[in-house]
């Protein structure tokens, strides 16, 4: 069964059902007590490797599979119709430091990162939030300054996914001088991995939702970091990580939509079973009414989302369309989980039913990669970029 409204091609349906397979065996079983404990399994990394579904966009000279974004966001979908906490470190690794270092990095950084990363042997993460930026992540205080050979990084980056796991951060900190500040401009960009010194893992987020994904501080101590692990040019760090985000928040469009489905499907199933008044409860016009919302919000939330993709696929800026794809997808998360809740009653707001749990992990998707607000903006603003 194709899920897009659009037809899918054959290689994307093949993928998408290896996808669905692949969760359906590794993930379905686990995702609840995951989620209860807390727990991030590690063996999931080097599975998803093996599937090439770490290196989804990675050009195969850089041992990727090379794919179109429809099929990356397709197999995404499945993965997180299944564990919301395993997409979101599929849509990082994907979305943004690995393709950082496919646009910018040089060919020596991509030679050494990508291919282990393609292969599920290196997990990216990307350091951009600071406890004190946000939002505002241009206002970044963490600072690197130049001694000889490397670049001493202070500051601490806050809520890092798969910080504590990754074997390649993205991070980006400030080379410009207090004495001289650029703005924007004074950030860069930097490959950091976890052996260099100075290097420190700190708090672990005790978090609402997507409990089976680590969000760590990282803090940097006098890190030192070779000169060449600059990624890019000094000083363009923060477009980098803005150009990247406009690609990340696909990923994260389709982790809320796979959400979503999945609320829609154990909601309906659910209401055929569930009967009061003598009837299956989906004989009642009001979950009848409420069952048709959740499918269209779904179902257009996904044909947004496909066609920025295609539009990105082509060659046209999505900055517009990334946000709006972004915007619809996560808001239907939080709408969908919550009217499935709702058909699910009591045994809606209890862990031994699954909605409980994806109401928890969706409310993560219209915050983090840019909010509810900051997409409202980036929308607007290219309202009158683009009159
Ligand atoms: C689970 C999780 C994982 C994350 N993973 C990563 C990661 O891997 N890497 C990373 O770098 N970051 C990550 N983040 C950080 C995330 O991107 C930020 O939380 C997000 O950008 C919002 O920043 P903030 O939390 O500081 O909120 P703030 O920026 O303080 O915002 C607070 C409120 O004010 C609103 N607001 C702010 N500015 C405006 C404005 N100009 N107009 C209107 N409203 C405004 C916001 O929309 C929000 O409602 C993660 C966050 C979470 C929760």
């Amino acid at each position: 069964m194709s899920w897009a409204l659009h037809p899918l091609t054959e290689e994307q349906i093949a993928i998408q059902q290896t996808a669905r397979e692949f969760a359906a065996q590794e993930i379905t079983p686990f995702s609840a007590q995951w989620d209860r404990d807390s727990f991030f399994e590690p063996s999931i990394v080097a599975k998803l490797g093996e599937l090439g579904f770490l290196g989804m966009l990675i050009p195969e000279k850089y041992d990727g599979l090379g794919l179109d974004t429809i099929s990356y966001l397709v197999a995404l979908e499945e993965i997180a119709a299944a564990d919301a906490s395993v997409a979101v470190l599929m849509s990082v690794h994907n979305s943004l430091p690995t393709q950082m270092l496919l646009r910018f990095g040089s060919s020596a950084q991509r030679e050494k990162y990508l291919k282990p990363m393609a292969r599920g042997e290196l997990l990216g993460a990307f350091a951009l939030s600071e406890p004190e930026a946000g939002s505002d992540a241009a206002s970044l205080s963490a600072q690197a300054v130049r001694d000889g050979d490397s670049w001493v990084i202070n500051g601490t980056k806050a809520w890092v996914t798969s910080g504590n796991e990754a074997g390649v951060i993205l991070a980006m900190a400030r080379t410009d001088t207090p004495d001289k500040r650029r703005g924007a401009r004074g950030i860069s960009a930097f490959i950091v991995t976890p052996d260099l010194p100075g290097f420190g893992v700190g708090k672990k987020e005790n978090k609402l939702g997507l409990r089976a994904s680590p969000t760590v501080q990282l803090v940097f101590d006098n890190l030192r970091v070779p000169v060449a692990n600059l990624l890019g040019e000094e000083g363009q760090g923060f477009v980098y990580a803005m150009q990247s985000l406009d690609n990340g928040r696909l990923g994260i469009a389709a982790q809320a939509i796979g959400i979503a489905r999945s609320a829609l499907e154990h909601a309906t199933a659910y209401a055929a079973e569930r009967r009061q008044f003598g009837k299956p409860i989906k004989e009642f016009e009001a979950i009848q009414f409420k069952l048709a919302d959740m499918a269209t919000k779904v179902a257009a939330s996904r044909a947004l989302l496909h066609a920025a993709a295609a539009a990105k696929d082509r060659g046209s800026p999505i900055t517009q369309f990334g946000s709006m794809a972004k915007l619809m997808a996560s808001e239907t998360a939080m709408w969908v989980t919550t009217q499935a809740v709702q058909i699910f009653g009591g045994y809606g707001y209890v862990k031994e039913y699954p909605v409980e749990r994806l109401f928890r992990d969706a409310k993560v998707t219209e915050i983090y990669e840019g909010t509810s607000e900051i997409q409202r903006i980036v929308i607007a603003r290219e309202l009158y970029a683009s009159s």
